[in-house]
C-alpha cells in the first residue's frame, strides 16, 4: 500500500527471489471504485499511496474521531453533534453523494477508506482502544448513513447481501398484535404496512434494549423503519471481528521501521489528540506585538498549565528547569520576541543577580528560540511549542517543579481550589471538571473550563454565525487556547496595538 522511493526487502532475502518469478509477476496494487458513499471496510486497500498520504490521512480521519468522541463525552445530542460536525467533516474528511457530481468523489473515498484501515493498525492492539475505535466508527458511520441520500443508501445496503430473513405475509398476519405493539402500537397498522425482517436478537442489541422489536424464539422481529439499528450493528459487528484479525496480525508489522513510529505515534494521539503548532497560530489579527510587561494582564487568556506556571513564577520569583521550558515555548508561540522574553524572565527572577541569570538563564532562552545551539536545521526556529498531547504524557512532575497539565498533576481539591482561584465558581462545572479528571479526560476539563470562561461570547459569534465549528472545535494546543481566548474577549475591538506598549513607555 506504501510507495517509497527505496526498497525495504533485506538484501539477503532480495537475492532469494526467483529471477524468473520477479520477471513474469504482474503488478498487485490496484485502484479500487467506490461505488457508494459509505463504506462497510471489509476490502482492504490495494493501491499505492505515499507516506505522507499514509500520515495526513490517518491524523485527518484521527481528528474526526476525536471530535466525536469529544461530543459524547459532552453529552451532546445526536442532533447537535450532527450540527457540530459538519463542518468538521467538511473539512477533514469530506464524503460526498453520487448526485453531487464531484470530480474528487473518488478521491474522498479513497482517502475515507484508507484512513480507515490506517487507524485501524494504530488502535488494534489493545483492547480498550479496540473498543474506543470501534465505538466511535459506528458513530461516525451513523452520522454519515443518517445523511445519506436516501436512493443510494438503499442501494448501498442491498450491495451489502445482509443474509436477514424477510418475515413473510402468513407470519406477518400471525404476530399482527405483537408486531403493532413492537412499534409503539401506531394506529397505522405498521404491522400491515411495514416491511419486517427477523435476526438473530444478539445483532440488534441496541433495539432489544430499547424494546424496538418483538422478541420470539431467539429472533429480533426489525421493522423497515429500524432498518438502520440493523445495519449499524451489522457496522460494528463486521468491524470488531476485523480488528481482531488485525491484532493478531500485528506484531509482524512491528518489522516495518517505517510504519511503526508512525502507528505508534497515532494510538499516542488517541490519548491526547496531537495538534500541530503552526506559525499562524501566533500571528492574532488586532494583538501585533507583545511586550514583557504584557504578560501579567494576558496571563488571564491562559489554559491553566501556563496560568499556574504564571502564578508560581510571580509567588517565587523563580521556575524550575522543565517549568521554564515549558512556559518559555508557550511565550514564543503567542508571539512574544526573543528580546522581550529575555526582558519577562529577567525581571522575573528579581531575587536573582544579574551575573547570575546572564550565566545560567539566558542561553537557555537564547536556546529554546534558536538563536544559539542546535542543529542547522533548528538554527533560526529553535523548538516548538507544545501541544496538550506532549504535556499530557511527559513524566509527572517532583516536589517543587510546577510544570505539566494541572487537570493531571493536581489533586481533586488542589485543582478546584486553583479553579476557584481563577474565577471558575459554578459548582456544576466544578463537578463536571472532577468528573472528567476521573475518567482520565483531561483535555475535555480543560474545554469545559474554556467554554465556562467564555460562554457569553462563544453564544454571540455562535448566534452571528461569524465563527464557525471548526473555529471552536476542541482545544488540544495551549497556544490555540490562548489566541481563541483572546481572540473572543476582544471580539469587535479593531487593532489592538502593541500590547504591553503603554506599560513600557511609563517605565
Ligand atoms: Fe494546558 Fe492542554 Fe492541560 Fe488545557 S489540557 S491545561 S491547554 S495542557
Amino acid at each position: 500500500m506504501i510507495r517509497h522511493d527505496y526498497s525495504r526487502v533485506d538484501p539477503k532475502r532480495r537475492a532469494n527471489i526467483d529471477h524468473k518469478k520477479k520477471q513474469f509477476a504482474k503488478a498487485e496494487f490496484a485502484q479500487q471504485h467506490y461505488d457508494h458513499r459509505l463504506n462497510f471496510y471489509t476490502l482492504p486497500p490495494t493501491a499505492e499511496i505515499t507516506l505522507e498520504e499514509f500520515e495526513t490521512w490517518a491524523i485527518n480521519r484521527l481528528k474526526v474521531l476525536s471530535e466525536l468522541e469529544a461530543c459524547s463525552f459532552r453529552n451532546k445530542s445526536p442532533e447537535e453533534t450532527a450540527e457540530y460536525m459538519t463542518s468538521i467533516l467538511n473539512k477533514y474528511l469530506p464524503l460526498r453523494s453520487n448526485t453531487s457530481r464531484s470530480q474528487a468523489l473518488q478521491e474522498e473515498r479513497k482517502k475515507d477508506h484508507y484512513s480507515h484501515y490506517i487507524l485501524r493498525l494504530a488502535f488494534s492492539s489493545t483492547e480498550d482502544l479496540r473498543r474506543r475505535f470501534s465505538r466511535l466508527e459506528t458513530m461516525l458511520f451513523r452520522l454519515r448513513y443518517k445523511e445519506d441520500d436516501f436512493k443510494e443508501r438503499e442501494q448501498f445496503v442491498k450491495s451489502l447481501n445482509l443474509e436477514w430473513e424477510e418475515v413473510g405475509e402468513a407470519e406477518k398476519r400471525e404476530l399482527r398484535d405483537q408486531l403493532l405493539a413492537a412499534t409503539g402500537g401506531k394506529k397505522s397498522a405498521a404491522g400491515e404496512e411495514q416491511e419486517w425482517c427477523k435476526v438473530d436478537w444478539e445483532r440488534v442489541p441496541e433495539l432489544v434494549e430499547q424494546r424496538r422489536v418483538f422478541l420470539r424464539r431467539g429472533k429480533a422481529y426489525v421493522p423497515q423503519s429500524q432498518q438502520m439499528s440493523l445495519v449499524v450493528a451489522e457496522f460494528t459487528k463486521w468491524l470488531d471481528d476485523a480488528l481482531e484479525l488485525t491484532a493478531r496480525a500485528l506484531p509482524r508489522l512491528d518489522e516495518d521501521d517505517r510504519l511503526a513510529p508512525i502507528l505508534a505515534h497515532l494510538s499516542q494521539s488517541f490519548t491526547a489528540p496531537e495538534a500541530a503548532y503552526t506559525s499562524s497560530d501566533a500571528s492574532i489579527d488586532g494583538l501585533s506585538a507583545i511586550h514583557a510587561n504584557a504578560i501579567d494582564s494576558l496571563s488571564e487568556n491562559f489554559p491553566l498549565c501556563m496560568r499556574n506556571l504564571h502564578m508560581n513564577l510571580r509567588a517565587n520569583s523563580h521556575l524550575k528547569h522543565y517549568g521554564r521550558l515549558q512556559y518559555t515555548l508557550f511565550l514564543k508561540g503567542i508571539g512574544l520576541s526573543l528580546e522581550e522574553c529575555i526582558v519577562f524572565w529577567r525581571r522575573s527572577f528579581k531575587l536573582m543577580t544579574d551575573d547570575k541569570f546572564q550565566k545560567e538563564y539566558r542561553y537557555n532562552i537564547r536556546h529554546v528560540y534558536g538563536d544559539v545551539g542546535g542543529d542547522a536545521n533548528r538554527r533560526g526556529r529553535g523548538y516548538t511549542p507544545y501541544s496538550c498531547q506532549k504535556i499530557l504524557t511527559e513524566p509527572l512532575p517532583g516536589p517543587g517543579q510546577s510544570h505539566g497539565c494541572p487537570y493531571r498533576t493536581f489533586t481533586p481539591e488542589n485543582l478546584s481550589a486553583l479553579l476557584q482561584r481563577v474565577g471558575v465558581q459554578d459548582r456544576n462545572v466544578l463537578k463536571t471538571v472532577r468528573e472528567d479528571v476521573q475518567k482520565q479526560r483531561y483535555h475535555v476539563a480543560c474545554n469545559r473550563v474554556f467554554e465556562y470562561g467564555h460562554q457569553r461570547e462563544i453564544k454571540k459569534v455562535r448566534d452571528e454565525g461569524s465563527w464557525s465549528a471548526t473555529d471552536l472545535d476542541t482545544i488540544v494546543h495551549p497556544n490555540t487556547y490562548f489566541k481563541r481566548s483572546w481572540l473572543l474577549k476582544h471580539l469587535g475591538e479593531g487593532n489592538a496595538g502593541m500590547v504591553g506598549d503603554d506599560e513600557k513607555m511609563e517605565e
